[in-house]
């Protein structure tokens, strides 16, 4: 799937229309202190490992990509993914 570099669409802090750098969104690394695991760290508490039983693995056909998409005027940014699931990799292409 192809993405133009550059698209022009509405920024939520210039809140009008504006040219916008896109790139593609990584996931970052997980922070050791979040909610979900300082909960998750409390269950698992004296029984050494994981106290539930394993979820199975589930394949999905594709994946929804996610856009950074950067205002060139107020150079914020914000994200934006797409609708449909793509099963080929996602090429931004000027
Ligand atoms: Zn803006």
């Amino acid at each position: 799937m192809k993405f133009p570099e550059t698209i022009r669409t509405n920024c939520p802090f210039c809140k009008q229309h504006q040219e916008h750098e896109v790139r593609l969104s990584r996931k970052g690394k997980e922070r050791t202190m979040n909610r979900g695991r300082r909960k998750f760290e409390e269950v698992k508490r004296g029984y050494g490992s994981i106290p539930r039983t394993p979820k199975k693995q589930v394949y999905k056909v594709g994946k929804r990509p996610v856009f950074l998409l950067k205002c060139k005027v107020c150079k914020k940014r914000h994200q934006r993914s797409l609708r449909a699931r793509t099963k080929k990799a996602v090429e931004i292409k000027s």
